[in-house]
């Protein structure tokens, strides 16, 4: 077989003109009319849907929804393409191992050089993801045009703290900040690789500039600051942080990490397939969508029916980009709003995105009630007597006809006033979720074995005992 190299695999000039990095991307969509930018997502809709014809997870799905090739003849009639969500992609990776009937084609063929990443998966195997240079190289320019909207300069030092592991957010961190933005990438991993300590003198000594972490690891190198004499603000060069912060309507994390940091926080939101959709600029005003390589839906979480701009439902994500694997109309499950694409007072135009709101999959019905866990942390991290950490139980008593489900959720408290803090958090944990639910006052870092907080990934907030 020949060697697919990967300098020769891709026509970059034509590559950085369709998909442009920064400083580009933003004169680029400025110049771009409506009208405009619907042609280009229609163009690349119809490349890709026209790819997918010949994989056969899609072929098959399409023809069983009575669908022909010539039926979608673009962005227009995309509702006629049925969604697909990570349940079916573990269908596909069951019947067709190892990486099931929308990818094994890549492998098979090997006409350019390929990667594999995961999602965590928390039961089985995890969900492994392809990647050609094209899917990479446009993830690493996705994340590139947020650490440039974030204030990342040519030669400040990026110290990501997340494990270039098979989940991909610190390998397109690196490549980013390496290939696109002119960022100096400081790999040194999550705290399980390079402790927390380690971390803090790096940055002193290094003169980190911006981080990417998860927002509950700026939260524990904040307190590993405090207890090791070093003073974030005066001894550190920090400009800003990259970070997920999960469902933070009210903004008590953010507050909470640029208060600890003295310095910008930034949200993002994406998963490992389709990249970076949206990250937050300096005008914190929403998450810019990386329009031109992925376009939006929201769908009604129980019908699928598509809603309209401003009202939360769940992301369904079409990537404009990649071919290995396409994916096309994939339903995260992750409860999202979209806006009207605007001028943003950064300079950028582009559709907004809310931020993160929940995870439909995640959603407990209490008492005919729809309950999301991670909105509870909006409660919880913006009460200084608990460290911010908590974890969400279901399960079920009592038996036969006695029998109901109950959430408890566990809070843990940074000690001490443990009877009013449990009472005040049963009253707005009520509030916020709309019913009634147990509340347990447990020490602080108790819970971190089953949220994983310190570790890889994403923190857990659902221990769901039915
Ligand atoms: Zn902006």
């Amino acid at each position: 077989m020949t060697i697919p190299y990967y300098w020769s695999s891709v026509d970059w000039p034509r590559f950085v003109e369709d998909y442009p990095p920064p400083p580009a991307f933003t004169s680029a969509m400025a110049a771009l009319s409506d009208d405009g930018l619907r042609a280009l997502q229609d163009q690349r809709f119809r490349e890709r849907v026209r790819e997918a014809w010949d994989v056969p997870f899609y072929r098959d799905r399409w023809r069983a929804a009575g669908l022909e090739p010539g039926d979608v003849r673009g962005l227009d009639d995309i509702t006629k393409i049925p969604t697909f969500t990570s349940e079916d992609v573990k269908e596909s990776i069951e019947a067709e191992p190892p990486f099931g009937a929308h990818q094994n084609f890549a492998l098979k063929a090997m006409a350019t050089p390929l990667k594999i990443q995961s999602s965590g998966g928390t039961s089985g195997l995890p969900r492994p993801t392809l990647f050609d240079p094209v899917a990479w190289e446009g993830q690493a320019i996705q994340f590139a045009r947020a650490f440039h909207a974030q204030g990342g300069e040519v030669g400040d030092i990026l110290q990501i703290t997340l494990t270039n592991s098979l989940a991909n957010t610190a390998w397109c961190s690196s490549t980013a900040a390496m290939h696109w933005c002119g960022m100096v990438p400081l790999t040194t991993g999550s705290g399980v690789v390079t402790p927390s300590k380690r971390q803090l003198e790096l940055a002193r000594e290094w003169g980190t500039a911006g981080w990417v972490a998860f927002g509950e690891y700026m939260k524990i190198l904040a307190e590993t600051a405090a207890r090791e004499g070093i003073d974030l603000r005066r001894d550190l060069t920090t400009k800003f942080i990259h970070t997920y912060l999960g469902v933070d309507v009210e903004g008590h994390l953010r507050k909470l990490l640029s208060d600890a940091w003295g310095c910008e926080v930034f949200d993002n939101y994406g998963t490992h397939e389709v990249g970076l959709v949206g990250f937050e600029c300096r005008a914190h005003d929403s998450l810019h969508v990386n329009d031109d390589t992925a376009y939006l839906e929201i769908a009604d979480r129980d019908t699928g029916a598509i809603l309209g701009v401003g009202e939360p439902g769940n992301l369904v994500v079409t990537s404009l980009h990649r071919s290995v694997p396409p994916i096309i109309r994939y339903d995260l499950k992750d409860l999202m709003r979209t806006s009207a694409r605007d001028t943003c007072g950064c300079g950028l135009r582009t559709t907004k995105l809310s931020g993160f709101l929940g995870r439909s999959d995640e959603m407990v019905k209490l008492r005919a009630t729809s309950v999301y866990p991670r909105s509870a942390q909006d409660v919880v991290a913006g009460d200084a007597r608990t460290t911010g950490e908590f974890l969400c139980i279901v399960e079920t008593v009592g038996e036969g006809l006695a029998s109901r489900e109950r959430m408890r959720v566990q809070i843990e408290t940074r000690g001490g006033h443990e009877a009013e803090l449990q009472a005040d958090m049963v009253t707005k944990l009520h509030t916020a979720f709309g019913v009634g639910v147990d509340v347990e006052i447990v020490p602080a870092g108790s819970l971190a074995t089953h949220t994983g907080l310190g570790g890889e990934g994403k923190v857990k907030r659902l221990l769901d005992l039915r």
